[in-house]
């Protein structure tokens, strides 16, 4: 009688690769996260495919930072090196990039700086295409542009399919909120920015029926699947995209989720397993197709089949 079941094939793994073995080890803010060297993330993959979970997310942590996200763009740089080497390792897994600049860039913002200290558009759209393509060429199956550029997505459809990557997928962030649940994030990816917020790019969390306007948009400018994040605070909002979208709807439970909980778990104040599995369950029974979480590989674990 059971309505919704959460399967292992709907589950997506974020994970961290650091270009420095220093950089590499625990989160202290995501207790049992951690950050990857390549030769870890290969592990860790190999691991995640035989407990079933075959979709990572990848994002980078560069050793060297500059104010043009230089180090993104290298064909050398720490995604493309990181995806060449899952492939040939465990080709199985499906490998989704996050492409931003704001874990690239010395001041921290997803973009190119202008004079006036305001994020250039159509400068960071250029430069999100030129490492996008090396992306591809490393071999990522589908790619995540999170920095939120007005027109992104369809500069990324158009220049991937001119360059014959027309089955590399593209995840829209499409609505992407301004949300306080984003912090454990970014000890993880050292991507705080260093003046100024990103309220300018990212979504009011009071405004759905904005979320429907974008997600439409990003549909329109080829996006193969739509992502909602934060998860538990918008699940009205996936529900409404999965009642007025007919295409695959991705849900980001992010690091301050999984943070609350956590915390909650080792303090005794809940029942660790059961409230994990009744939020991932939320999100299905709200439409989700794919969830991205941190939970992912505890949850196959937990759930061997
Ligand atoms: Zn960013």
């Amino acid at each position: 009688m059971r309505e919704h079941r959460v399967s292992l094939d709907s589950l997506i793994q974020p994970l961290f690769v650091v270009e420095r073995s220093a950089d590499a080890g625990p989160i202290s803010s995501m207790p049992g996260i951690e950050r990857f060297t390549v030769e870890g993330i290969v592990d860790e993959c190999r691991q995640l495919a035989q407990l079933g979970i075959h979709s990572v997310l990848l994002f980078g942590i560069p050793a060297r930072k500059d104010a043009i996200a230089s180090s993104n763009y290298d064909p050398d740089g720490i995604i493309q090196r990181a995806t060449r080497a899952i492939k040939v390792a465990v080709p199985e897994i499906t490998i989704i990039a996050d492409l931003c600049n704001c874990e690239y860039t010395d001041h921290g913002h997803c973009g190119i700086i202008d004079e006036h200290g305001n994020v250039d558009n159509d400068a960071t759209v250029a430069l999100l295409v030129k490492t996008a393509l090396t992306y591809a060429q490393a071999g990522v199956d589908a790619i995540g542009p999170s920095a939120m550029m007005d027109g992104q997505v369809e500069a990324l459809r158009s220049a991937l399919d001119a360059h014959k990557y027309n089955r590399v997928a593209i995840m829209a962030y499409s609505a992407k909120y301004a949300s306080a649940f984003y912090g454990p994030f970014r000890e993880a990816a050292e991507a705080t920015p260093q003046f100024g917020d990103r309220s300018s790019y990212q979504m009011d969390p009071a405004n759905a029926r904005e979320a429907l306007r974008e997600i439409a948009l990003d549909i329109e400018e080829g996006a193969d699947i739509v992502m909602i994040k934060p998860g538990l605070p918008y699940l009205d909002i996936v529900r409404a995209a999965r009642d007025n979208f007919d295409v695959p709807i991705a849900v980001y439970n992010v690091s301050g989720e999984y943070s609350m909980l956590k915390a909650a778990i080792a303090n005794g104040w809940l029942e660790g397993d059961r409230a994990v599995d009744e939020m991932l369950v939320s999100f299905v029974r709200a439409g989700a197709d794919s969830i991205i979480t941190y939970f992912a590989k505890e949850y196959a674990q937990r759930h061997e089949v």
